[in-house]
């Protein structure tokens, strides 16, 4: 049975930014990673963004074995057993451990009806699959309309596919921006070919030859060669709640990624840390915060007593649009050039709580200090305070 002093459930960015940060404390300590996944961990933005457009694959590795860890791929711990600090694979291999880190991530939501007929876009394997298909194929169904959905959609249409998006709100992204901003999104994919049915949803599919019949709440069909679906993920806390870790819609945290029982951590999509800046306890399913998050879980694995005081931000490429982003709120808008260049700060009580950069780059520090200011500011006050221009104040809700 392998013994490692660090032992990794998980293969994502957290899971590689955990090595690296057990590294910078201890350079010979074990470490184990376990992945589901048959590849080693890869940088997951490109999936969605880069791979469409000129970034070769080779640019996505993030080069764990180079940190002398051993990789376990394609292979899913099925249970923890605490008191003796060892957990057992779907192969039947068990490992033993010091201290260990869940960064688990989450699974796809999924529709009841298709089963793998949809791809429900998330892995690199999930990218090879839709390529491949993109290579062959020309009409796509997109359902959801959220950040897969969104940037698949933009993707495939980049690469001249006919991509059809069923989403249930009335606009793309319509729960993160202004209303006049997210009619604006919809009107620029519709400009780039998109089809939208906003408001509609996917209830049914058949395999109809080489092709795919989409049954829809508006009673119509619409044939597609390939559906890919994004409709958001579930925290994957089954073995935290096997380890009795605190478990709610993710799992519980102290400041310095610790859990409830003493060796084990975690970090990235599956945990919940409670961020000072925002005053709340948050969990985040973005890039930033699995790197960061994950980077600091390894640091303290190694002794170290880090707090992770960190506040994320998390960005998207739609087309040739642009934007980073935190959270929603009372909005106040100021655009330097209306929908093409600006920003839109979110409020709770006169506070700063998440900032929207739209195409303006290099501001999310300043941001931060903004959001982390125990400050109350006016509107007029934000006008102008990172590059932007004309003012418009709107209501928006939490
Ligand atoms: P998401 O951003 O949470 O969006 C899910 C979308 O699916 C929402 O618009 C939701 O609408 C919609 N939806 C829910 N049930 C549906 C149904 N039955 N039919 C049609 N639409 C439905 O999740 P995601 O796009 O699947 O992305 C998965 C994860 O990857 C997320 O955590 C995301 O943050 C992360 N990710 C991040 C980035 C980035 O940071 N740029 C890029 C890609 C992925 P309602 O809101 O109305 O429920």
């Amino acid at each position: 049975m392998a013994h490692y002093q660090y032992l990794i459930i998980g293969g994502g960015m957290a899971a590689d930014a955990a090595a690296q940060g057990i590294r910078e404390r201890d350079a010979r300590g074990t470490i184990g990673l376990i992945s589901a996944e048959h590849d080693p961990p890869y940088n997951r933005p490109p999936l969605t963004k880069g791979l469409w457009k000129d970034k070769p694959l080779a640019a996505i590795w993030r080069h764990t074995p180079e940190r002398h860890v051993d990789l376990h791929l394609g292979h899913r711990v099925e249970t923890v057993d605490v008191p003796h600090k060892q957990v057992t694979d779907d192969h039947g291999q068990s490992y033993t451990y010091d201290k260990l880190l869940l960064a688990t991530g989450g699974q796809p939501r999924r529709l009841p009806f298709g089963g793998d007929l949809i791809i429900y876009y998330r892995t690199l394997e999930d990218f090879r699959r839709l390529y491949a298909t993109a290579e062959q194929r020309r009409k796509f169904a997109v359902i959801g309309g959220g950040f897969i959905g969104s940037e698949i959609a933009a993707a495939l249409a980049m690469n001249e596919k006919e991509v059809t998006m069923f989403f249930p709100d009335s606009a793309i992204c319509e729960r993160m921006f202004p209303r006049d901003l997210a009619g604006f999104l919809n009107d620029f994919y519709r400009q780039k070919g998109v089809e939208l049915r906003a408001g509609e949803s996917v209830t049914g599919l058949e395999q109809r030859g080489e092709q795919l019949a989409l049954f829809t709440s508006g009673k119509h069909v619409v044939t597609v060669d390939c559906v890919v679906a994004g409709i958001g993920i579930e925290p994957a806390v089954e073995l935290a709640k096997q380890a009795r870790l605190d478990v709610e819609n993710g799992i519980l945290v102290n400041e310095f990624c610790g859990t409830r029982q003493p060796d084990i951590y975690a970090a990235g999509d599956v945990a919940i840390f409670f961020n000072p800046a925002l005053g709340k306890y948050t969990r985040v399913e973005h890039e930033d915060n699995a790197l960061t998050m994950g980077r600091v879980a390894g640091r303290n694995m190694a002794g170290d007593a880090q707090p992770y005081h960190h506040l994320p931000y998390f960005y998207s490429d739609l087309f040739e649009l642009g934007y980073e982003l935190d959270a929603r709120l009372q909005m106040v808008v100021d655009w330097q050039e209306p929908y093409q260049k600006g920003v839109i700060y979110y409020l709770k009580q006169n506070r700063v709580r998440g900032v929207l950069l739209w195409n303006v780059w290099n501001q999310v520090e300043a941001a931060r200090v903004l959001i982390a200011a125990r400050q109350e500011f006016q509107p007029r006050d934000l006008m102008g305070r990172l590059p932007a221009a004309k003012v418009r104040v709107g209501a928006g809700q939490e």
